[in-house]
């Protein structure tokens, strides 16, 4: 007869069937337990987080250029598609600058990581030259792209795959196979990303039993107050700030439309997946805020892939926790790169749990502050990743409500009457 497994591999297996953000939570909880049990000794363990920020950071500059090149190819097709695809295109980069912009805000009133003084293994160069923000501009345009690749410049990478995607769209059929080429590598890289994340409660095990080890308890406090900034942050953009757009420029009353998108936050909150809940938002579209299905089926996917405000906000957000945490000063020009890497990374961050976190080591490396954040941030991201998830649903429906109604594409009575059976999935 069969003998029953043994234990550790019981335990193994059935670890192996706990949802990956419980096992980094879980990672977080043991790591600091461990951290404050063992005190400095446990910077021993510090080499296993480091070792999951190294993984990351290899993804960055290859997931970023492919997956950058597929959303912008993603875009093709006839005149009216071209207009309708850039008066998306433009209204998804406008919100997303104003998200991050609210993140910035909230971070600086709310000051999450002030006084936490963490330390980084990093070199930091102290006194690097502030270049002009005229320098930054023109700096983007990268002389030589190989080289951008190479060292990292990641709003170089960002420019050079933005101009290679629109003109693989211009060649027409010359430009299909180049990529079919990079959605196949950026369907590899997204898979990547997923493998990495595996390792995700481990290097954050590591990591936290480093800062609980070095610094106690008082570390606690400041993640709870980067959950609130980030809400109040979602919470002043959708109502705030969506609620302006809908009547200032749509002449719609932001009521109807929340109450029409309920499901999809709901889905959106839960899953944490844009991606996962597009169904959901295009039931919602069509059904009860009347929009035409030939506006919503390209507008809505769309928006899935490129615009991301509740990241962008997030990214913000913790961009500013992470400076204030290992007390480093951030210039203006920081405070620009910050915005143009998180609202053109908003473009290249997949619909996916967790992509957002991913995303935000190329904020931080661009801006040069430590990776170490990622992995204290990675802690508690599935929370932080319901509120932004149902952001960027919200987003990408007021995307298409705005847009329908100037194409003349919605029925407004059908938006303002009530819905009360169809309101059910
Ligand atoms: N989970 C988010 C989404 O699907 C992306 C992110 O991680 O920020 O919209």
């Amino acid at each position: 007869s069969k003998h029953a497994p043994s234990l550790p591999s019981r335990v193994w297996s059935r670890w192996m069937s706990v949802p990956l953000w419980l096992q980094i939570l879980i990672g977080m909880v043991l790591g600091i337990i461990a951290g404050v049990s063992l005190g400095e000794d446990a910077s021993y363990l510090k080499p296993i987080g480091t070792l999951f920020v190294n993984t990351i950071k290899m993804l960055i500059v290859p997931l970023v250029f492919c997956s950058l090149i597929v959303g912008v190819t993603s875009m093709q097709d006839t005149a009216k598609m071209g207009r309708i695809g850039f008066k998306s295109f433009a209204f998804y980069l406008g919100t997303t600058s104003i998200a991050i912009s609210i993140g910035l805000l909230v971070g600086n009133i709310m000051q999450p990581g002030a006084g936490l003084g963490l330390q980084t293994s990093e070199i930091i160069n102290e006194v690097k030259e502030v270049p002009t923000l005229m320098d930054t501009l023109i700096n983007i345009v990268p002389t030589n792209p190989v080289a951008a690749l190479a060292s990292g410049q990641i709003l170089q990478v960002i420019v050079f795959a933005v101009a290679l995607g629109i003109s693989l769209v211009l060649i027409g059929d010359h430009g299909k196979p180049a990529i079919r080429v990079f959605e196949s590598l950026a369907e590899a890289m997204f898979k990547l990303t997923d493998l990495v994340m595996k390792l995700a409660p481990y290097g954050v095990f590591g990591l936290m039993a480093w800062v609980a080890g070095e610094y106690g308890l008082d570390m606690l406090l400041p993640l709870i107050k980067v959950i609130i900034a980030v809400y109040v942050g979602c919470a002043l953009h959708i109502l705030g700030f969506y609620s302006l757009v809908l009547s200032a420029f749509g002449k719609l009353n932001p009521i109807q439309f929340f109450k029409g998108i309920g499901n999809a936050m709901a889905v959106a909150f839960t899953t944490s997946s844009s991606a996962g809940t597009l169904p959901a938002s295009m039931k919602c579209a069509s059904e009860n805020l009347g929009i035409n299905k030939k506006i919503s089926s390209f507008v809505l996917p769309l928006g899935t892939t490129i615009n991301m405000d509740g990241t962008a906000l997030y990214q913000g957000v913790t961009a500013l926790f992470v400076a204030q945490a290992f007390g480093i000063d951030l210039t203006w020009v920081d405070y620009i790169t910050i915005i143009l890497t998180a609202t053109l990374a908003s473009i290249g961050t997949a619909g996916v749990p967790g992509a957002g976190l991913v995303m935000l080591t190329l904020v931080l490396t661009t801006v040069g502050l430590p990776l170490e954040g990622v992995a204290i941030i990675a802690g508690i991201d599935r929370v932080l990743d319901m509120a932004r998830t149902v952001v960027n649903v919200s987003g990408d429906l007021v995307a298409t409500t705005i847009i329908a109604r100037s194409e003349d594409e919605i029925d407004v009575e059908h938006y303002n009457a009530d819905m009360e059976q169809s309101a059910i999935i």
